[in-house]
């Protein structure tokens, strides 16, 4: 997209130290007519060494990547990198601050949102800043979701294939290193305005995740993550000082994958959805998932709803309440399996 972005801070991204400041968007509202939306930015930087962005609330109700960057800003110092280290723990902010996966103020999913625009609502404008501003000065991007309110995940970090071989490579290595004991690569892609899309325009390693979801704080995701960056940080080369921060060498991760559409399972109909198998089983094509129930018209026959294909069922649908279409599951199966 052409143009600048109207963002301003007061931090110097060139300059070593330790700052915590904000990213001001300008948002002229009747309670505030020169206002901004002041989204918080940390960088922590000294000598030389690559650029990392750890970012989270993409999605605004995905909270474990929230805590772990909340915590990591207080604890990181300069001492402790070298090259830069980039934070935005809350990167949607009013979405973020409302506990909501979009954005209150424009509807706007930030992760549908890439490359954004600088003449956008406030979350186009969020993209445009991330695509056009920090990814030039990055090589590598940690962007922290989990599954948000109607969602639930067994937690795992990911890569998204790129096409390029030598950078999905790379990113498979950043994924050993970040040590989730489930992994995940994401092999069936079709949604370009995501993250990752920018990501690889700018020939960024990407990793994501799936931290947990149900609207709350997972704290064995937590734990997944906050160990999972440390490593990446040292991993990278930027972080010095890997002893202050007590994390376990990864351990041996189990690799999966999702490679295509029919690994989701959608509902078929408006209901109450009984799930019949807990995250964690491992499934067969044509099991049944649940059932769809008419609680409004109980003489109606539940309807069932089927597994399509083999896998591990590492995702679920948290509400009871479904509308056809929902997602209400997804599985994933060893990788190159
Ligand atoms: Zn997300």
């Amino acid at each position: 997209m052409a143009g600048r972005s109207r963002i301003w801070t007061e931090v110097d991204f060139a300059a070593p130290g330790k700052q915590v400041s904000y990213l001001h968007l300008p948002y002229s509202v009747t309670r505030s007519a020169y206002g901004t939306i002041a989204i918080p930015v940390a960088v922590i930087a000294k000598g030389e060494g690559p650029t990392v962005l750890l970012m989270a609330g993409n999605h605004g109700d995905e909270y474990e990547g929230q805590v772990t960057l909340t915590k990591l800003i207080r604890k990181l110092e300069p001492d402790d990198v070298r090259g830069r280290v980039i934070v935005l723990p809350a990167a949607n902010l009013p979405a973020a601050l409302a506990g909501a996966r979009v954005s209150p103020l424009d509807g706007g999913n930030l992760n549908r949102s890439f490359p954004g625009d600088p003449d956008g609502g406030p979350t186009a404008q969020i993209a445009h800043y991330i695509d056009s501003v920090l990814l030039p000065m990055c090589s590598v991007w940690l962007d922290l979701h989990s599954g948000g309110s109607s969602l639930d995940y067994i937690p795992f970090a990911s890569i998204h294939l790129s096409g390029d071989p030598a950078l999905d490579e790379r990113a498979l290595q950043a994924l050993r290193a970040f040590g989730s004991p489930l992994s995940m690569v994401w092999a069936f892609f079709d949604e370009p305005r995501m993250a990752t899309g920018s990501a690889h325009k700018h020939k960024l390693v990407y990793i994501g995740s799936e931290l947990g979801g149900t609207g709350s704080v997972n704290p064995e995701g937590v734990r997944v993550c906050e160990e999972g960056v440390i490593r990446c940080l040292a991993h990278m080369g930027v972080l010095q000082n890997q002893a202050k921060f007590a994390v376990p060498a990864a351990p041996r991760i189990r690799l999966t994958e999702l490679a295509g559409r029919e690994y989701y399972v959608y509902a078929p109909d408006a209901g109450l959805f009984e799930p019949a198998c807990r995250l964690g089983d491992t499934v067969r094509e044509g099991q049944i998932a649940g059932h769809v129930h008419f609680v409004d018209d109980p003489a109606r026959e539940a309807v069932p709803v089927y597994f399509r294909r083999d896998g591990l069922l590492v995702c679920k649908r948290h509400f009871g309440r479904c509308e056809r279409g929902d997602c209400l599951a997804h599985l994933c199966t060893d990788y190159g399996g």
